[in-house]
């Protein structure tokens, strides 16, 4: 039943639009919030989170049901549209962009407008208004989404030299799982962790390394253990290894960093769900999902103890897979689940398996690429009521900013 009013809203939000124009974003409430917490499912379509929630109904024997997900129990949401300045089918680069910096650029551009001209992101802005700044995702640093954030380069491949942008940013926390190019495209250049140490941040890999080397006010750069001194390019396309730390850890350590320095803004992608999506894997996208949704609940703790002075805003970049939730049938959850517990939560399928059981399950993708869907927006707290009706990706920045 749940599930069922989520969609009612979604609907009376989509009808809202057609009388509001471009979503009731113009009014300046009272400036904007001491804790802000951005998080963005890379691929996260409102298909996938609808498919996590129903999951989640099914494994609690609610066989219709849903609105389990911390994100679709929030109070205020809308949708969001994505297209970038030069394609209706935007990528990581233009949306992280958008999203971070407040301008449409093309396809590929990090944190440059179209026309090529560095732009300054939600970040480096709240830094210089002495906020602490916390960059998290579970992909490489230098992957599309984060690097929106810190660097400026025409190129997203330009990986190395967007992370000599780090040690330049002065940000307090970064964490992902790695880097993209450790040596270089080609290999050939000094270990990224080497330079960017020169430039005054601590890296580390895995939680115990943080312990023993991090001293209290260093800046730092965490990455799981097991990419230390590896490129992380092609670091687990689907599922998870085991040692490595989830993006709710991320997220704890970056607080526990921060220890009682305010104010703070941090960014959260959950990086992975884009790739599973890109895979059609139905199961491991599920878990990216959750993984997701459990940062989100790390936040939504803080929140509760800080209500007045948090705000959470929660969206996604782009749509990936064209998913459906059912395909001519309603899914069957059971065949799905257990062909996972029979592969031990691994991501074991060949392609043509796997096609055949989303067939069988009845969950429908239509594409291995991104599309222009629309996609969710949910938030809470402080300034949240402003996040509703239909957004577009390049206004977020302002309404964060109370703008
Ligand atoms: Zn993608």
């Amino acid at each position: 039943m749940k599930l069922v009013r989520f969609f009612n809203v979604l609907l009376s939000a989509v009808v809202l639009l057609s009388v509001n124009g471009c979503g009731s974003t113009s009014e300046n409430e009272a400036g904007k919030a001491k804790y802000i917490f951005l998080f963005i499912g890379d691929g996260m379509g409102i298909t996938q989170v609808a498919a996590a929630d129903s999951y989640l109904a099914y494994t609690n024997g609610d066989q219709l049901g849903g609105q389990y997900l911390t994100m679709t129990s929030l109070p205020h949401f809308g949708l969001l549209t994505s297209y970038s300045a030069n394609s209706r089918v935007t990528d990581s680069a233009a949306a992280g962009t958008a999203i971070a910096c407040g301008v449409k650029t093309n396809n590929g551009s990090i944190g440059v407008d179209a026309e090529g001209n560095p732009v300054k992101s939600i970040a480096y802005q709240l830094h210089e208004e002495d906020y602490n700044v916390g960059i998290i995702t579970t992909v490489p640093h230098n992957h599309a989404t984060p690097t929106a954030f810190y660097a400026n380069n025409v190129n997203r491949d330009a990986c190395y030299e967007m992370c000599l942008q780090i040690p330049t940013s002065g940000f307090e926390f970064y964490a992902g799982s790695g880097f993209i190019d450790y040596r270089g495209r080609h290999n050939d250049l000094r270990p990224i962790d080497e330079v960017i140490e020169e430039g005054g941040y601590k890296v580390v890999y895995g939680l115990n390394e943080y312990d023993a080397e991090v001293k209290a006010g260093e800046k730092v750069v965490f990455c799981q253990e097991s990419n230390k001194e590896e490129s992380a390019g092609n670091y687990v396309s689907e599922g998870k290894l085991a040692e490595d730390v989830t993006l709710g850890q991320m997220l704890e350590l970056g607080l526990k960093h921060l220890g009682t320095k305010e104010p703070f803004f941090f960014m959260c992608e959950g990086g992975k769900i884009d790739w599973t999506a890109h895979g059609n894997r139905t199961m491991p996208m599920i878990m990216d999902i959750l993984e997701f949704d459990n940062a989100i609940s790390v936040a939504y703790e803080f929140y509760k103890k800080h209500p007045k002075e948090t705000l959470i805003v929660i969206t996604a970049d782009h749509e990936t897979g064209g998913m459906s939730l059912g395909s001519g049938r309603e899914v069957d959850w059971g065949l799905l689940v257990e062909q996972w517990e029979r592969d031990n939560h691994k991501n074991n399928l060949s392609n043509e398996e796997n096609r055949d059981l989303n067939r069988r399950a009845s969950i429908g993708w239509t594409t291995g690429s991104h599309t222009g869907a629309p996609l969710p927006v949910f938030a809470v707290g402080a300034g949240a009521e402003k996040f509703t009706g239909l957004m577009d990706n390049t206004q977020i920045k302002g309404m964060i900013l109370g703008e």
